[in-house]
């Protein structure tokens, strides 16, 4: 093919302006990581920033749309990377051209254009282009003629070229229901010399083939059905136009080149490898798969940083990490033994930035943390790739005759500890031949999850660098600022600690300094924060230097990202707090206070739980907050009210009683053989702190004994009061109980005696009179009640007394039709009676307004007119259909209800009529 020669970009450019010429709006690119969509790692395809628009949920402010979208394609269903490099068309990273239309134009415009930028436009020549349409192998779906009819007209084409294909290449879904409808791909004929089968004896080259001779350039999908389930399609009223072009392999025919490798996309990017190797073109030939390898993944990782997604150890992050790591390895394989990538990025940066501007603005992020990553594989790689060939040689040593397979533990151990990515243990296990349990890998990865209480590796997306505080760590140490156990903690004994400030790490990375309204983490030699440990919440406080110029940082939690780093974070109120400044850590000691209360509380329940329920009433939970404790413990039924009221006083007695908490430290098996409860789950080292609580300093005296790395009162005296505010289930066979202590349980009373007296005074009477005063009045109220039904009830009567003398007669019966206000069935009932004694052969139908408002009717129809074939039941049935209601009776008396009230004046008066005809 003889074309004259477009860059890759102008060629995208070609494309967008084709399309913009005809009506149609440019949307950028949506980012690499969906918004909204929770069941996608990354954005994988064109149509994904348009799925809502499809759905019908979401309108869009044009009809006509044209885009290039950029797309990632690494882990689950689509996971090319094991053919990244290997051969010349798969990618991690790589663009999607579409045009779209949401209910505008169809097939004879999309059919019509696509020919034209292809042929006219880009002169590919018309013989060479294949299209395919439609045709179900089942006979359900009707096949796509009318694609085929347009494909039919267009100038040039060879009609023998028009092929017919089945579901599996030319029918699009979604998802197993929703939009769907056939497609027609266009297929390229390269030519007899790119088919790799041609020594194959029988081979044939086709369409949707085996063989590389024709190339699938665009694939056209016409939504027009809903599919509602398996076998029932609904046509769409709105039909739209989905189109999708890989842009690599565009670029490649229309360059000319027999691989995406080869055009000004990607071999720019291997032209700087090469000049960091220095290689001669016959070497960088030998080596093509770390050339390409280098290459993919540095475009991938520029574009995913450069959408705020930055190495890491879960989800997204982790493939960021992982693909910077491969591409390092490859690095190593030719010699690049320093960091180099960052490199090849520029060149990313360059090529691709002026379309993609958010790679240019975030330029120095990008080659920042590829750079360092590197560096953190290096440290990491020599002992962990060492430790690997030794597992393979052993693994193949061991597996004799059999296929050698490397157990998925032993790799998780490599990922854990050396941070070799298990993508990377896999190609160098496969570069000897052996396979590697990913099965197991994955399973070794959930126990350790589940053990160490984290979050999923893979699963939730985000999480943090453990790896930026590791380092700041070791860098602290090398200098002598902190010791080998890391950070001092003593939140026992130093509420305020003072030091100088070791770190400041901002939004993951560490800084020199921070500023006003910045939220940062605060690393110092020591502190007397207490870190969230068995139930007990974190300190909070106040950071502030020691010496001009001022500034003030307000702690709102610590936590431990790494063992042995105690970090505080919180916000900079005041000043420029800088790396290296004397600073002052106070906790706020009126809440830990608080906490302190509430933990011993805990440990005071806890025992009166033994006391009141029986050794079996265990810890399942717990929460230790400043104002309030809450305390989940096994026990397979309801707690009573006096259980409950008995477990409380006893806990008050405790604190009245101002017993001394003995806190030492032994070893973990004297403490259990002591008596010590330790708590299932929780993790013990050989020495550990316990707590005891009773009359004497020995255990044998003390009535609590626990485990317990919290922080606790001197004596229980300074608990003040203990009050219990709920208890309830938890789960199956777990109770939970929810108290306050202190400052909170005084808080408590003072509001409910407030309102007790405020209810006192406007009874008038004192508060422990209220309960008396209450029931009398309760009592009162019935009784006036009462009298106001009966007033009621003479008031109808008297009301229905005059509205008995106004009856209408119908062939000679009486017929009374009422609705009187403000009474109740059991009156209307009694009427009926009066009515009865009034009028010996007659029909009434009568109607009150439920307190709901909705309507009420009684039928009566006199002994005699039941003869005559007249029945209540039926009749309160047609007076109740029109008020959207039913009923039904005996045939001399008859209840129904309604719904709608304003037909009911209507309803009443077709009973007449009914009289008449039934009478007929
Ligand atoms: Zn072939
Ligand atoms: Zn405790």
């Amino acid at each position: 093919m003889k074309l004259s020669y477009r860059s890759g970009n102008q060629i995208r450019q070609d494309f967008i302006d084709f399309f913009l010429e005809r009506g149609h709006t440019f949307v950028p690119s949506s980012s690499l990581v969906p918004g909204g969509d929770q069941t996608l790692l990354f954005t994988n395809a064109g149509m994904v920033q348009f799925k809502d628009v499809f759905l019908g949920t979401d309108n869009r402010p044009y009809s006509r749309a044209t885009n290039s979208q950029k797309c990632m394609r690494v882990a689950g269903k689509h996971n090319d990377l094991d053919e990244v490099g290997r051969d010349d068309t798969h990618h991690t990273f790589f663009e999607m051209l579409g045009n779209w239309s949401f209910g505008d134009y169809y097939k004879k415009e999309a059919i019509a254009w696509a020919w034209e930028l292809l042929t006219q436009v880009w002169g590919i020549p018309k013989e060479r282009l294949y299209p395919t349409c439609f045709e179900d192998e089942k006979g359900e779906i009707p096949r796509d003629d009318e694609a085929a009819e347009n494909w039919r007209i267009q100038p040039g084409i060879d009609p023998t070229h028009i092929l017919f294909f089945g579901r599996k290449d030319n029918f699009w879904e979604m998802a197993d229901t929703g939009p769907c409808g056939p497609c027609s791909e266009i297929h390229l004929d390269r030519g007899a010399k790119y088919c790799n089968m041609q020594d194959v004896p029988g081979h044939v080259c086709k369409v949707n083939g085996d063989c590389t001779r024709f190339l699938e350039l665009w694939n056209l999908v016409f939504i027009q059905y809903n599919r509602l389930s398996v076998s029932h399609l609904e046509p769409l009223p709105a039909r739209h136009v989905d189109t999708g072009m890989g842009f690599d392999r565009l670029v490649s025919v229309l360059q000319g080149v027999d691989s995406n490798y080869k055009t000004d996309l990607l071999n720019p990017l291997m032209d700087v490898v090469q000049e960091l190797t220095g290689h001669k073109n016959a070497q960088r030939a030998e080596h093509h798969t770390p050339y390409r390898v280098i290459a993919d993944h540095a475009r991938a990782a520029s574009f995913l940083i450069a959408d705020g997604v930055v190495p890491g150890n879960t989800g997204r992050n982790y493939v960021c990490r992982m693909i910077i790591r491969r591409a390092a390895r490859f690095g190593g394989k030719i010699d690049l033994n320093e960091p180099f990538l960052a490199k090849v990025a520029e060149k990313v940066i360059e090529n691709y930035g002026d379309f993609y501007p958010e790679l240019k603005r975030n330029q120095a992020t990008i080659l920042k943390n590829i750079t360092r990553e590197e560096e953190r594989f290096q440290r990491t790689v020599e002992s962990g790739v060492a430790k690997l060939e030794t597992l393979l040689a052993e693994t193949k040593a061991a597996a004799g005759n059999s296929h050698p397979i490397l157990p998925g533990e032993q790799a998780f151990d490599l990922y854990a500890t050396y941070g070799l990515p298990l993508e990377i243990t896999r190609d160098i296990a496969r570069e000897l031949d052996v396979n590697v349990d990913e099965k197991g890998f994955h399973e070794a990865m959930e126990k350790h999850r589940l053990a160490s209480g984290a979050g999923e590796a893979f699963g939730p997306l985000g999480g943090e660098d453990v790896e930026v505080y590791r380092e700041l760590m070791t860098g602290l140490q090398s200098q002598n600022k902190l010791g080998p156990e890391g950070v001092h903690y003593d939140p026992y004994n130093s509420l305020e600690v003072e030091g100088e400030v070791l770190a400041i790490v901002s939004s993951g990375e560490p800084v020199q300094e921070a500023h006003p309204g910045e939220n940062v983490e605060v690393l110092l030699p020591e502190t007397g924060f207490y870190v969230a440990s068995g139930g007990q919440v974190a300190d909070t406080g106040t950071i502030v230097s020691v010496t001009e110029p001022y500034w003030e940082i307000q702690v709102e939690d610590v936590r431990r990202p790494a063992a042995g780093v105690i970090v505080h974070s919180g916000k900079v109120v005041r000043g420029d707090p800088k790396v290296g400044d004397t600073a002052i850590a106070r906790v706020d000691y009126q809440r830990r206070r608080d906490i302190m209360r509430n933990h011993t509380a805990t440990h005071l329940l806890h025992a009166e739980l033994h006391a009141a329920l029986g050794d079996h009433a265990r810890q399942a939970g717990s929460l230790v907050a400043p104002d309030r404790l809450r305390f989940d413990f096994t026990h397979p039924e309801a707690i009573t009210p006096e259980q409950l009221e008995r477990i409380e006083a006893g806990v008050n007695r405790d604190i009245l009683g101002n017993y001394h908490l003995n806190i030492t430290h032994k070893p973990l098996q004297e403490a259990i053989s002591e008596g010590a409860m330790a708590l299932f789950g929780e993790k013990y080292g050989a020495i550990v702190r316990t707590i005891t609580i009773g009359e004497g300093s020995g255990p044998s005296e003390a009535f609590s004994y626990e485990l317990c790395g919290g922080t606790h009162v001197d004596e229980t005296g300074d608990i003040g009061l203990f009050l219990i505010t709920s208890e309830g289930s938890a789960a199956a066979g777990i109770r939970r109980i929810e108290a306050v202590t202190g400052r909170a349980a005084y808080e408590l009373v003072q509001r409910r005696f407030q309102a007790l007296k405020k209810t006192a005074a406007s009874l008038i009477t004192t508060p422990e009179d209220v309960p008396t005063k209450v029931e009398d009045l309760l009592d009162e109220l019935s009784e006036a009640h009462k009298q106001v039904a009966e007033l009621r009830r003479e008031l109808t009567a008297k009301e229905f007394n005059r509205k008995l003398e106004i009856v209408s007669t119908v062939a000679g019966v009486s017929v009374l039709t009422a609705t009187l206000e403000n009474t109740t069935v059991e009156t209307l009932r009694e009427m009926t009676d009066r009515f009865r004694q009034r009028y010996p052969s007659g029909v009434a139908v009568l109607a009150t307004l439920g307190s709901d408002g909705k309507p009420i009717l009684i039928a009566a129809v006199t002994e005699d007119l039941v003869e005559r074939g007249l029945h209540a039941g039926e009749l309160v049935k047609y007076v109740a259909k029109p008020l959207g209601g039913g009923g039904g009776g005996r045939p001399t008396l008859a209840q129904a209800g309604g719904r709608d009230a304003s037909k009911l004046e209507a309803a009443l008066a077709s009973v007449m009529q009914w009289v008449e005809q039934k009478l007929a």
